[in-house]
């Protein structure tokens, strides 16, 4: 009989600490920030994924402020 009991009591505990709300650390809002950089010629901030590199590496919003190079 005791048991049974110690089933229940042991099925309850593992139910509540399932139900429990998960504690994370807070996540930011947003998902992670994503790089921006400033375009060198006309200074626009783009997304580091969309930008246009030129060979030293400075970054241009589009392929013709990268060809007319620095502001
Ligand atoms: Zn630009």
């Amino acid at each position: 009989m005791i048991k049974w009991l110690l089933l229940v009591l042991l099925a309850a505990g593992l139910y509540f600490f399932l139900r429990r709300p998960h504690r994370e650390a807070p996540r930011p809002r947003t998902p992670l920030p994503e790089r921006m950089v400033a375009c060198a010629a006309c200074g626009v901030y783009l997304p580091e994924m969309e930008c246009v590199r030129a060979a030293d590496g400075r970054p241009y919003c589009c392929e013709a402020h990268r060809d007319a190079g620095g502001r």
